[in-house]
């Protein structure tokens, strides 16, 4: 089963790391120290071997043969030894000489100086063993190449053996049991101080690991309690890690535009029905107060009129907010049929006509044929407010101007008028839903405050922009970009 915790992972493959760290540190540090005690034997051994072989070298070969001593030559011509003399003996019958040769031999150096229980036997070319001294004489001859000295252990000793002058057998060796019960001695002390670094190393990966999970469980602790009731809770970023810090403020920068898309949706709701409550309040005390009493056919008319126009501004309000809720849900939502901005410009100018007629304000028009991709009747209620806005809130005997061409690749859609502008203050917020720069203005001229929120809502949908410029006293300009709808060719098979 896979291992699920990231704190259980993270502290095995700590644990597997400091282990192989910690092991090989402990295995070079071993061997090295084993190397160096067992070059300092080594070249004890490798000493009295060279003392040894030396010493050999002064023997006779036949002697290190294992043959027996040639006979004396025989006198020289041309002499003439005088007197009697003995026949020359065999060599063999030396044995002072022989043995006081075998007797001197031992390794060099005067004995004071030599090494402690070092041990030595020799053997000559035949096998027969020259001699064997030392505190471990009961040796075997060993197997050994010529030119390649061997050094090994045997049981608890070091022994080095080589093949010195006619083949002779050298082997010398000391007891090594105090450097191994050292090395061993070396190697636990080794394996604690690992196995104490190996504990501390875990102990505080775990640490740090609680450490730094521990500000993980408070997000978690603090993003659960954002998704239930309360909006207002933001993780304290005070007591956290530089890298968790930056998590947790991007985190409580998504709660806070959560807890502004939160409260901006309850606005809107309420500013909603706001909005659908005045007209059929209208409607409602109209037809209460018309059926109180027997009334004259004109003030029936009258009474039927106002509630005609109360349901137009509903069935306004609810049009509008379908067309905001259809760009909210994105371009899906929006039809992508050939639009010729041109036109729709055109139309919305000839329906807004009358009112700036009633207003003696005077329309200029540049409009050329602009043609996009999107939605007719959104783009439609997009320039009809517009223009209705330029005239609602012109001055008397004013002007409006709109445009309409391609521009830098784009659509470019303006509408100018000489009205009073929209002071500083309100320009943030004047695209929000419902707001209103001119409160009392804006319900007298029947707006809601919602037409600049859908523009905005359909021209983005669209893939555009929208925005305006304003001079207080002097009027506003207000424009939209439009990508251009170019004409898709696609491939026949
Ligand atoms: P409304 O239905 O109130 O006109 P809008 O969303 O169309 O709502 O406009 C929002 C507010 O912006 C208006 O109430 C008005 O105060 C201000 N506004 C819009 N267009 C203009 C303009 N051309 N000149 C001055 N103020 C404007």
């Amino acid at each position: 089963m896979p291992i699920r915790s990231i704190r259980v992972r993270l502290l095995i493959w700590y644990a597997v790391v400091l282990t192989g760290v910690v092991g090989g540190f402990a295995f070079v540090l071993y061997y090295e120290v084993r190397a160096a005690r067992l070059a300092e034997l080594d070249a004890q051994l490798e000493a009295a071997a060279a003392g040894l072989d030396s010493a050999l070298r002064l023997f006779p070969p036949y002697e290190l043969n294992g043959e027996p001593p040639p006979f004396a030559p025989p006198p020289k011509k041309g002499f003439e030894p005088k007197g009697k003399f003995p026949p020359p003996k065999p060599k063999e019958e030396s044995g002072p000489l022989r043995e006081r040769l075998v007797n001197s031999l031992d390794l060099p150096g005067p004995p004071e100086t030599r090494p402690a229980n070092v041990y030595f036997a020799i053997w000559r070319g035949n096998h027969s063993l020259l001699k064997a001294v030392g505190p471990n004489p009961d040796v075997q001859i060993p197997s050994v190449e010529p030119g390649r000295p061997r050094l090994a252990f045997r049981g608890q000793s070091r022994e080095l053996a080589m093949i010195g002058p006619e083949e002779s057998v050298i082997l010398v060796g000391r007891p090594a049991g105090e450097v191994a019960s050292d090395l061993r001695r070396f190697a636990w002390q080794l394996a604690g101080t690992g196995l104490a670094v190996l504990a501390i190393g875990l102990l505080g990966g775990w640490l740090i690991a609680r450490r730094i999970f521990r500000p993980i469980a408070a997000i978690a602790a603090t993003a659960a309690k954002i998704s239930g009731d309360d909006l207002s809770a933001r993780i304290n970023t005070d007591s956290i890690d530089q890298e968790l810090a930056d998590l947790a403020r991007v985190l409580n920068a998504t709660f806070r535009r959560l807890e502004a898309a939160f409260d901006r949706q309850a606005c809107f709701t309420a500013d909603a029905s706001h909005e659908l409550r005045t007209p059929l309040a209208v409607i409602r005390s109209q037809a209460e107060l018309t059926l109180s009493r027997a009334r004259t056919p004109e003030q029936y008319e009258e009474a039927l009129r106002t509630c005609l126009g109360a349901a137009e501004r509903m069935s306004d309000l609810v049009d509008g907010l379908l067309t905001l809720a259809r760009a909210d849900a994105g371009r899906e939502t929006m039809a992508r049929e050939p639009v010729d901005l041109g036109r729709v410009a055109m139309e919305a100018v000839e329906l807004c006509r009358p009112l700036a007629d009633e207003k003696r304000i005077v329309i200029k028009t540049s409009i050329s044929t602009t043609k996009v991709l999107g939605d007719a009747s959104a783009l439609s209620r997009v320039v009809g407010n517009l223009v209705a806005n330029a005239i609602k809130y012109n001055r008397p005997n004013g002007q409006v101007q709109i445009t309409l061409g391609p521009d830098d690749g784009e659509a470019l859609l303006t509408v100018r008028d000489t009205g009073e502008g929209i002071a500083e203050e309100h320009h943030a917020q004047l695209f929000e839903r419902f707001y209103r720069a001119d409160k009392a203005r804006s319900r007298a001229t029947g707006g809601s405050g919602l037409g600049l929120a859908i523009a905005k809502a359909v021209v983005e949908a669209h893939g555009g922009a929208i925005g305006f410029e304003s001079v207080v006293g002097k009027g506003s300009k207000f424009w939209v970009r439009l990508p251009l709808g170019k004409r898709k060719h696609s491939r026949q098979p």
